[in-house]
């Protein structure tokens, strides 16, 4: 599941192929983008700002970005001149074409084309990969929001990005296990500067990594076997061997997995 991670190391990877070169042609295949053609625009710098990509142009004067969200399901592939895609034409959103490939996002759930990136991302809070992250900020915004609001849960406060920006739904059951909070805990229970610093250790750990890894002891065969709960209903708790619970939300990226015994469970 894309999260701000999964974003920052897509940037890591997109830059080479297209950081100061010319597009040559651009294919953008939403309604609203249909007119829009960016040939001859040269990339700046590509970036990810909490879970968007933005890849900034410059044309002259003048400056753009071309600013995408993956949702569940979203993803930009690097293509060698005339290499078949890997992905079903129908579901490509956008095609930016260099001198010596094309990068193509397939299935992305949002895409724009911005006069100005940063403000359009603006309601953001503090980015937890991002250059100027600032984690007293990000604590301030988690313990005002609980302080605000006695029934917001954890969760919702932790995928609430203008709080902090980067944090999905893997990330929002480890936290909760880390912090050995039930995820329905109101925010204004949970330590907000111990929730900040277990987020970024877990974003900056796993920004370059292909196989995210929560729990620092490398496990192969089985998925989700790196993570604490995260995927592993029915399993034992690394922990205390207590089975995972699984409880499934209304959208399918908000289950909440945890452990009865090492997460308390929230008084009533
Ligand atoms: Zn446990």
């Amino acid at each position: 599941m894309p999260e701000g991670d999964t974003v920052f190391a897509l940037a890591t990877r997109l830059r080479p192929v297209l950081a100061g070169k010319t597009l040559t042609r651009t294919d953008f295949r939403v309604p609203r983008l249909a007119t829009v053609d960016l040939s001859g625009w040269s990339v700046d710098g590509v970036r990810s700002i909490g879970k968007h990509l933005v890849v900034d142009l410059t044309s002259g004067e003048r400056h753009c970005a071309i600013r995408s969200h993956l949702g569940m399901d979203g993803s930009w592939r690097v293509f060698a001149p005339g290499q078949r895609w890997t992905k079903p034409a129908h579901t490509a959103r956008a095609v930016l074409t260099v001198d010596d490939g094309a990068v193509v996002g397939f299935s992305l759930r949002e895409l724009h084309v911005d006069a100005d990136p940063d403000r359009a991302l603006a309601h953001l809070g503090p980015d937890l990969l991002g250059p100027a992250w600032d984690p007293s900020a990000a604590a301030a915004n988690l313990a005002d929001a609980g302080a605000r609001d006695p029934g917001l849960t954890v969760s919702r406060a932790l995928l609430d990005q203008r709080n902090l920006a980067g944090i999905g739904n893997v990330y929002r059951n480890e936290i909760c296990f880390l912090l050995g909070v039930h995820p329905s805990t109101s925010m204004s229970e949970v330590d907000a500067e111990q929730a900040v610093s277990i987020a970024r250790k877990l974003l900056w750990d796993n920004r370059l990594r292909t196989v995210r890894n929560t729990t620092g002891i490398p496990a192969r065969g089985r998925r989700h076997e790196d993570l604490w709960v995260y995927g592993r209903a029915a399993r034992p708790c690394r922990r205390c061997g207590t089975s995972i619970e699984r409880v499934d939300g209304a959208d399918r990226d908000r289950i909440t997995f945890y452990c009865p015994t090492c997460q308390l469970t929230v008084s009533e």
